[in-house]
């Protein structure tokens, strides 16, 4: 595998901060650096996807005939680390990163008409309507109902979990249009269009930070037109795996990994250490932080194989499973030194601290003000997106055929 860069890359990513450097303003920053979960201030996120839509850079994974940027595996490993370095906002994603995908595949000429172009300007904001309770990793016992009725389903049911049905203006769903055979054989796959259907009611969960990212949805007889379906009936399974495939494969790891590495490192500098000196010359700290450097490394090189796989029409496979599960608990690990680092300092409760132009003296110190969050909430990175358990399953499966 050749790491280095060929010049065309090089002049991309040069490209890429030239834009940035432009365009990235200090408010957008401050929405990135004060990111305590998964997404940054979505008000903020909306903003930077806009401005991005504009450059044509707001689906890095597209293909250029339905708005994206057609960029190889390579540019847009570049431009994530570049975006994730200069702090700018993580961006609510899932109509880039999961539904648009699906539409592509399956949608219909009218559908990818309909949703593509609005996704890639950021009009239309999904969210993922797939976990219900008690139906998680068990996915294919999901029971919200849809039954037809002339030209629309009417759906009854609840979805739990779903990361920012609040602020989001559209949804994608599993429901149950059968219940005759198999589980997986009675699913479709449809689209709402809107959050303020008659019937949809979001109820906020609070996390242990105190944010709001995710919510329960309840279903009391909404419509949604048949027409708003991807694929046929009853085959929804086979759409909700391909969408999967991109949940867990779909972005780059380390490019925040290496971020938030940083951020650790200059609480470590600023700390002190028991006894004297700066935390981060203390020795047994200094270790456990290049341990979780060597780690992010090596997460780095799978990465790279995988981009490297890609561009030769390569499928990862099981490695996404691999690389889940490696990213997470690395970026837990990097949780606990963030708050371990700042001891007693990680403990107040000031959520207002995060918010935008906020200003006023905090106790934690302003480096520190994401750290506790940061722990708590990627305490979830281990479960969402399939757990890790559910990912050394598909291990010992695909890989030790066990
Ligand atoms: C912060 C957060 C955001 C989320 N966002 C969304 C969203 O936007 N949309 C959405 O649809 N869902 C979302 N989810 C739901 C997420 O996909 C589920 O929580 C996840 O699939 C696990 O399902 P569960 O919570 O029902 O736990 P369960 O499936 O009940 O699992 C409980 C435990 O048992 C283990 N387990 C289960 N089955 C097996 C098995 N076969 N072998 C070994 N161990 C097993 C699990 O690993 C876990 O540790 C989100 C979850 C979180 C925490």
């Amino acid at each position: 595998m050749d790491l280095t860069l060929s010049p065309e890359d090089e002049a991309f990513r040069d490209e890429v901060r030239r834009f940035l450097d432009e365009t990235l303003g200090e408010d957008l920053r401050e929405a990135g650096r004060k990111t305590g979960g998964v997404f940054s201030d979505f008000a903020a996120g909306l903003r930077w996807h806009k401005i991005l839509a504009r450059r044509g850079w707001s689906a890095p994974t597209w293909p250029k005939e339905y708005g994206g940027t057609g960029w190889s595996a390579t540019q847009r490993y570049i431009f994530s680390r570049e975006c994730t370095a200069v702090d700018a906002p993580r961006i609510f994603s899932m109509g880039i990163r999961m539904v648009g995908p699906v539409i592509m595949k399956f949608g219909t000429p009218e559908q990818k008409a309909k949703y593509l172009p609005a996704i890639v300007s950021g009009e239309s904001v999904f969210c993922q309507g797939y976990s219900e309770p008690g139906s998680g990793s068990d996915l294919a016992s999901l029971k919200t109902r849809a039954v037809r009725d002339g030209d629309d389903y009417v759906i009854n049911g609840t979805k739990i979990w779903t990361t920012g049905a609040h602020v989001a203006n559209r949804m994608f769903c599993l429901v149950r249009t059968s219940t005759e055979g198999k589980p997986q054989d009675g699913i479709s796959f449809v689209l709402i269009d809107s959050m303020d259907t008659p019937g949809l009611t979001v109820k906020p969960i609070l996390t242990l930070a105190g944010d709001h990212e995710v919510n329960q949805v309840f279903f009391d007889n909404v419509r949604t037109p048949v027409a708003n379906r991807i694929g046929p009936e009853n085959a929804g399974w086979t759409v909700a795996k391909y969408l999967l495939e991109f949940e867990r494969g779909g972005d780059a790891y380390t490019p925040n990994l290496h971020a938030r590495l940083d951020d650790v490192r200059r609480i470590a500098r600023e700390e002190a250490a028991d006894g004297a000196g700066r935390l981060a010359d203390d020795p047994g700290f200094a270790r456990r932080l290049a341990e979780t450097e060597l780690a992010i490394e090596a997460l780095e090189m799978i990465e790279l194989r995988v981009l490297s796989d890609l561009s030769k029409g390569l499928n990862p496979g099981a490695v996404s499973s691999q690389m889940k599960i490696r990213g997470s608990e690395t970026l837990q690990a990097l949780d606990h030194l963030g708050v371990e680092a700042l001891a007693w300092y990680a403990g107040p409760f000031e959520p207002e601290a995060r918010d935008l132009g906020h200003n006023e003296p905090t106790v934690t110190p302003d480096y520190g003000i994401t750290a506790m969050p940061l722990y708590l909430n990627n305490r979830a990175s281990t479960i969402y997106a399939g757990s890790n358990e559910i990912q050394r399953n598909i291990i010992a499966k695909a890989v030790l055929r066990l």
